[in-house]
């Protein structure tokens, strides 16, 4: 084999390594859904924490659909979350909703007093629930519900369909100790929120540019893509995301947040 081939070659593999490393270094990922959603997945909570051993995570959270989502869990599915173990497989275990956004008030689908009992809570506005408003209405809704001390992290507010001020839920997120995700689905080929790769982009400069923190999330629908975030770790590398504000490596950071 001529030197320049065998070079190739060990440099192909030093990267594909160096990738591997990459992703294997994402400790946790508490964007995920199972049956409890009422759509795309058939998984238990045990599957999923099955996929997540096998990827190497160590914590995972499962943030089901609340009950506006049709076929979304009830109040008591997210209220028997209580008492379910707090490690499986080896995988420490979190317990969260993914609430709906109802109005512009910042209204959720599920009561402060379920909430409060979770280990976190993820609001997102989707479709079927509240319809996309201008640019204001959208960025008084998403700021009404960071306003609400259970939320904790905004989900994909990078939907095309629901224009945002940057700006301003950045400064509202900071305001409220609240995280905004870098959401994988959206990033993916097969996602369904438009062309979200600008929008991120302007979420992770400004970021970048308070030095605040983002976490990245699968938002996996059953167990093919539990924490996997390469769409936005891959983004979030192009936009020169430090390390240090990128959370999923460490779950202690993650734990801190959260008891705050
Ligand atoms: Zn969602
Ligand atoms: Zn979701």
């Amino acid at each position: 084999m001529q030197p320049i081939y065998i070079l190739g070659y060990i440099l192909h593999t030093l990267l594909i390594k160096k990738g591997r490393r990459i992703m294997s270094s994402i400790r946790f990922d508490i964007h995920t859904h199972t049956i409890a959603s009422g759509h795309g997945s058939a998984a238990t909570i045990t599957d999923m924490a099955k996929a997540a051993a096998a990827r190497g995570l160590r914590l995972l959270g499962i943030s089901d659909h609340g009950p506006a989502t049709p076929g979304g869990g009830k109040p008591s599915y997210f209220r028997s979350l209580a008492h379910a173990p707090k490690n499986r497989l080896g995988v420490e275990m979190l317990y969260g909703a993914e609430a709906n956004i109802l109005n512009n008030e910042g209204m959720l689908d599920l009561e402060n007093a379920i909430l409060e009992h979770l280990d976190y809570v993820i609001a997102s506005v989707h479709k079927p629930v509240k319809k996309p408003g201008s640019i204001d209405e959208n960025t008084t809704a998403y700021i009404a519900a960071m306003k609400n001390p259970c939320v904790r992290i905004i989900g994909h507010c990078d939907d095309v369909k629901y224009p945002v001020d940057y700006a301003a839920i950045i400064q509202a997120a900071m305001d409220n100790d609240v995280l905004l995700e870098i959401n994988s689905s959206s990033l993916s080929p097969d996602g369904y929120r438009g062309d979200t790769r600008f929008n991120d982009l302007m979420i992770l400069n400004l970021c970048k540019h308070y030095h605040y923190p983002v976490i990245l999330s699968s938002d996996s629908h059953g167990t093919e893509h539990a924490g996997d975030v390469s769409y936005a770790l891959e983004l979030s590398k192009k936009a020169e995301m430090p390390e240090e504000l990128i959370l999923n490596y460490s779950t202690k950071e993650l734990k801190c947040f959260l008891s705050r």
